[in-house]
């Protein structure tokens, strides 16, 4: 399976903003973002004007990096979405909003996208009490979520739960921390989106 192996800082040093791919440490001094505040290479802290097409590029990427998703898959989410009798962008970015990885994280049983990721790849997560270890499966309304242990893993997501407590549970999800559990209440609308992104350019990208 393809792999993103660049380093979680320098993408968010690329995008210009904190995409919080790192978990706890992203909220830290340690932040990769907060201590260099201008893109990674050697000529990353010049002013460069951007053309329509590198505003474009850099929204895509930006998404792309916050979901952890490839250009193949990413590609595939927006064929999908444009297929659908709606607004493209609002569609892309419920897709994505409805990934399993995705929903783990939001209910605060991981620190980041990527180690919710790890979590459902090593078959903790459970979805309408059936056992689904890929990432990218989509959740749907009423869907019930569990998180089952055996030996290992428990602690770090009551940890996790802890320290998400800061973050807000978006209003489409419902959480039982105590019991490791979650349900979709409803299909994520685009003002659940929690962070900031122009997915019309996204759509003006890919209609070129
Ligand atoms: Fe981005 Fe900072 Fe987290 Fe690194 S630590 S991934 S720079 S937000």
């Amino acid at each position: 399976m393809a792999r993103d192996l660049e380093p979680s800082c320098k993408k968010c040093r690329r995008e210009g903003e904190k995409l919080f791919l790192k978990g706890t440490r992203c909220s830290t001094h340690r932040c990769g973002f907060a201590r260099r505040e201008y893109a990674p290479g050697q000529h990353g802290n010049r002013r460069t004007k951007l053309s329509n097409f590198g505003l474009q590029l850099r929204e895509k990427q930006k998404v792309k990096r916050i979901y952890g998703i490839l250009e193949k898959q990413f590609r595939g989410y927006f064929a999908k979405a444009a297929s659908v009798k709606d607004v493209t962008g609002h569609v892309l970015l419920q897709f994505l909003e409805r990934r399993l990885d995705n929903v783990i994280y939001q209910f605060g049983f991981a620190s980041s996208r990527a180690q919710a990721r790890q979590l459902v790849s090593h078959g903790f997560v459970r979805v309408n009490g059936r056992r689904v270890n890929i990432p990218s499966f989509l959740i749907k309304k009423d869907d019930a979520i569990e998180m089952k242990f055996q030996k290992t893993g428990q602690k770090l997501v009551k940890d996790n739960i802890e320290t998400s407590k800061a973050r807000n549970i978006p209003a489409w999800l419902s959480v039982d921390s105590d019991n490791f559990k979650g349900n979709v209440l409803r299909l994520p609308v685009r003002e659940d989106v929690q962070y900031p992104v122009n997915e019309q350019l996204i759509v003006e990208l890919y209609s070129r």
